[in-house]
């Protein structure tokens, strides 16, 4: 019997392991699919407070990691196949095979890329599409590359794309950017991106790998061809609460409703970081709702002697 299992290793799951190990709880985080959550996934974060020149997510990641470690965070690998919430202790299973039973349970599993859902997406996955610049950029060096969306996302997949791609084209569905200012102003003075305004991408090309994509202007219907080596979709992310759902409420997106700091609506669950979060979903704030959910935890097991 645990006295805190949390799910997930992103920021809101390792700030949650180290004060809920600083707090002598000996935490367990299961580390889910995505180990280190999105920022493994990212470039350089430049808005993280305390990191005056930046500092690369991974990095951030690991050093989170270590320090819930020096307290005694145990970690194990793998992704959570079921969970019941329905009566305490609450059980999680691990790869369906490892049952752990807990007093406390904090949700931290995040958020996961959202797909266009278009023909030749799924099946060209890895062989030219991708999600993630900082994983893949490097395969595309002197090649020509599509990014899809307007948001900060797909401001700072391009202008990291550019490091290597001769040429970026971001095709976005309206024309005008959804993205921050000073992403948006940082892209448009980039040389090497240019913009596809009122476009959608209606299937993805290629045989073994990713030729080209078909485009569709929105506004006038007509529809292209556009050569491109892979093609990044930056178009937004979905909580990732599939195993939750029925157990926890949660808002139309699948978000996990809080209240009280990252109370959930099930006494000894909490919800931390982007899971629970579709509004400001930074860095900074994922950490800051995983250092609440660790003192919300801490306080209702002491309640609950
Ligand atoms: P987002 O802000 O929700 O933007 C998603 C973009 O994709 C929008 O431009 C949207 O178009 C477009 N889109 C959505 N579904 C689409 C579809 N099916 N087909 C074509 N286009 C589609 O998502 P995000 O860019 O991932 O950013 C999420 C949050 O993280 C934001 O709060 C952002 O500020 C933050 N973020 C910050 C940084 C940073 O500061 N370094 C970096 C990345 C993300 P519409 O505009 O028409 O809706």
């Amino acid at each position: 019997m645990r006295n805190v299992v949390i799910l997930g290793s992103g920021l809101a799951g390792l700030t949650a392991a180290i004060y809920t190990a600083r707090a002598n709880l000996s935490p367990l985080l299961v580390e889910g699919a995505q180990a280190g959550g999105q920022l493994s996934l990212t470039t350089e974060v430049e808005n993280y407070p305390g990191f005056p020149k930046g500092i690369m997510g991974p990095q951030l990641i690991q050093d989170m990691r270590a320090q819930a470690a020096r307290f005694g965070t145990e970690y194990l690998s793998g992704d959570v196949s079921a969970a019941d919430l329905k009566r305490s202790p609450f059980t999680v299973t691990i790869e369906g095979e490892q049952t752990i039973e807990t007093k406390t349970l904090i949700i931290a599993t995040g958020a996961s890329a959202i797909m266009l859902g278009v023909p030749g997406e799924a099946r060209l996955m890895g062989h030219g599409v991708s999600t993630c610049a900082t994983c893949d950029g490097y395969f595309f060096r002197g090649k020509e590359l599509v990014v899809v969306g307007g948001g900060d996302s797909a401001m700072e997949e391009s202008t990291f794309l550019t490091k290597f791609a001769t040429r970026v084209s971001v095709a976005h569905r309206r024309d005008t950017l959804r993205a921050s200012k000073i992403m948006q102003d940082r892209a448009s003075k980039n040389e090497k991106i240019t913009f596809i305004w009122n476009s959608v991408v209606e299937e993805v090309l290629g045989g073994s790998v990713v030729t080209g994509v078909r485009l569709r202007n929105v506004a006038s219907g007509e529809t292209s061809e556009l050569k491109t080596a892979g093609l990044f979709v930056a178009i937004g992310h979905t909580p990732n609460t599939g195993l939750f759902m029925g157990q926890v409420e949660m808002d139309a997106k699948g978000y996990i409703l809080t209240k009280n700091g990252t109370h959930t609506n099930v006494p000894g669950v909490f919800a931390a970081g982007d899971v629970q979060d579709p509004k400001y979903r930074q860095a900074v704030t994922a950490a800051g709702s995983g250092c609440m959910a660790a003192i919300d935890a801490e306080r209702f097991l002491e309640g609950h002697g």
